[in-house]
């Protein structure tokens, strides 16, 4: 039995993708194909952009994928289950669409040459491949399902999720869980289930969808870099919704300097005014093994990282794109000949950066010893 033609299984799937629409379409904004430059919000149940999160990395909590032993060798496996038919039959070319994406920028296939030893492979037990939710269960409004027992020694599955655009026009956020959580970090009301996710709202947009699996594999936002102010200008009061966010604030009685500040330094308070600023806030516990090294400061900043928001994003596009004053985030470009600041705009990306990779090289590092046997063989 190879091992390879196991672990790459899934990658025998071919689909033709659909051009992908990205820039504005981040974290429930309604998507540009609908020509609409106005977002709705994201309804109270949902939240932002999961995958900076809890922000701590290399604790129980926050890993990297651990090793896992497949015959005689060991592997860097994401074990992963479509919730449920639809959420498959939305993903089923996207998401190994936003696998090659890495692959690619990776050099090709998980092995010596590449340098790196991560794997993604649908879950199956008996009775074949496994959807995480038992038949009938699983609704995509609130990403809840029962949990498919026949995955029971799987907990640690990675869930995709499809949760489309509900009927109001309302695109729930998209979302992904970050790294690898042990089970045993785990606070005692929370289940194993469906620990690791990803919930995916605009099923085409497989550049979106690496994004998701840039966090899954224990990426942050790069813009979050508590190093961030001094290459990168953000301004939270051009994200939309910041003047509903701040008018809520206020009534509660918070001080309106107070409300500001803490629009913009403050995940926690953000998320309580379902402001999609908490997506920007820098992360004061910046994990240096997982974000490269501090001491590199500035200069390491990766403006090509597929983990950075482009400056149109969460933002009136057209705006944005019109006047870069009216952009939430923009990188510094000197001082002008008139002695003020210059910025410009940030782009889109359309695939995992070097450095991407080379995090993935980083954590997920071949090493001849996690062969096994099988390397006698050829
Ligand atoms: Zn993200």
């Amino acid at each position: 039995m190879r091992v390879c033609l196991f672990l790459l299984i899934i990658l025998s799937w071919c689909c033709l993708v659909t051009a992908l629409s990205f820039g504005n379409d981040f974290n429930g904004s309604i998507p540009s194909i609908l020509g609409l430059t106005n977002f709705a919000y994201p309804t109270a149940s949902s939240n932002i952009d999961f995958g900076y999160a809890d922000g701590v990395v290399n604790t129980d909590y926050h890993q990297p994928w651990p090793l896992v032993k497949m015959y005689k060798a060991s592997v860097h496996l994401i074990r992963y289950c479509y919730a449920d038919q639809a959420s498959r039959d939305a993903l089923y070319c996207s998401f190994p669409a936003a696998e090659n994406l890495w692959r690619d920028a990776l050099g090709g296939r998980p092995g010596k040459e590449t340098g790196y030893n991560l794997h993604l492979a649908q879950a199956w037990a008996a009775g074949g491949i496994q959807f995480c939710y038992a038949e009938g269960t699983y609704d995509s409004k609130t990403a809840q399902g029962t949990w498919n027992w026949k995955l029971h020694d799987k907990q640690d599955t990675l869930v995709v999720a499809y949760r489309p655009v509900d009927e109001k026009g309302n695109m729930p956020a998209t979302s992904a869980s970050l790294g690898y959580t042990l089970e045993s970090a785990l606070l005692p009301w929370q289940n194993p289930q469906a620990r690791h996710y990803m919930q995916i709202s605009n099923k085409d947009d497989k550049v979106r969808i690496a994004h998701e699996l840039g966090h899954v594999f224990g990426l942050l936002h790069e813009h979050q870099r508590s190093d961030r102010d001094v290459v990168i200008e953000y301004r939270p009061e051009n994200i939309a919704g910041y003047a509903e966010a701040l008018a809520a604030a206020i009534n509660d009685n918070v001080p309106e300097a107070e409300a500001r500040q803490k629009l913009r330094d403050d995940v926690s308070f953000c998320q309580k005014y379902n402001f999609r600023g908490s997506a920007y806030v820098k992360n004061a516990d910046q994990p240096a093994p997982i974000m490269g090294d501090p001491t590199q400061g500035p200069l390491d900043f990766d403006f090509e990282s597929l983990m950075i928001y482009p400056s149109d994003a969460q933002t009136d596009t057209a705006a944005c794109r019109a006047d870069i004053s009216h952009c939430p985030i923009v990188r510094r470009a000197g001082t002008g000949t008139d002695g003020k600041p210059k910025f410009e705009y940030i782009a889109a990306k359309g695939k995992p950066s070097a450095k991407d990779a080379e995090f993935v090289r980083k954590h997920y590092a071949w090493r001849d010893e996690d062969l096994g046997q099988r390397r006698k063989r050829s």
